[in-house]
């Protein structure tokens, strides 16, 4: 059974995401504060944590670090509309993703089951398929609507990065060093230059893309 620690000082949605999550099969945890979800930690494995970043407590990047510190466990964090900042700092402390509040338990489980891919990648590497495009990754083939598409090392290497995680949000500094290296991490230009000429080549609409969507300030997901 998937264990999830639920970190949430608003007792009344921590006891409805406890209640959601168990109904869908979870093993929950809940900890109204940072202290109590550190206990916690140390006390027994989970799988995957869902944190509030506003606690009365400790800061949520703080927690976030200490949580970072001692074991890779994914993080999907809660936080507040217009907290673009807040979200930045977050992934940069190392969370996975991020749910802005008010959120729909759908979208909470679909972002969940991402980050929890994160360590599970999907079986098939080999091949993506999407409505629009398919990849063969082995072969070094891709294809819009059955018409070969040329790609060059780095896109291939970017698509990889992406799909790998299907669902997942990738931040920016992520992205850069696994594809360019440790040196590039804040050269977010390259980026939008080469997010820019992929959806050019794959998305049936580049200007509408379905697929290789872009979070404004955040990173890249790509939606299968
Ligand atoms: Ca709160």
């Amino acid at each position: 059974m998937t264990t999830v620690l639920v970190v949430e000082d608003e007792r009344r949605l921590l006891r409805a995401l406890q209640l959601a999550l168990q109904s869908h099969g979870y093993d929950v945890v809940a900890a109204p504060t940072g202290t109590s979800a550190l206990a916690s930690l140390a006390e027994r494995a989970v799988d995957a944590v869902v944190l509030d970043l506003g606690l009365p407590d400790m800061d949520g990047q703080v927690l976030i670090r200490r949580v970072r510190a001692t074991a890779s466990i994914p993080i999907l964090v809660l936080s507040a509309r217009h907290a673009s900042a807040q979200k930045v700092a977050a992934l940069d402390a190392g969370a996975d993703d991020y749910v802005t509040k008010p959120f729909g338990l759908d979208e909470l489980l679909a972002r969940l089951r991402a980050v929890l891919r994160r360590g599970h990648p999907t079986a098939d590497l080999d091949r993506v398929d999407t409505g629009s495009f398919s990849l063969d990754f082995p072969a070094r083939r891709a294809a819009r609507n059955g018409d070969e598409v040329r790609l060059t090392p780095t896109e291939w290497k970017i698509l990889e990065v992406l799909t790998h995680t299907p669902g997942r949000l990738v931040p920016h500094q992520e992205m850069l060093e696994r594809v360019w290296g440790p040196a590039y991490v804040k050269e977010t230009q390259y980026l939008r230059v080469y997010l820019g000429q992929l959806r050019r080549k794959l998305e049936a609409d580049p200007s509408r893309p379905r697929h290789l969507i872009t979070e404004a300030g955040l990173g890249y997901r790509f939606d299968p």
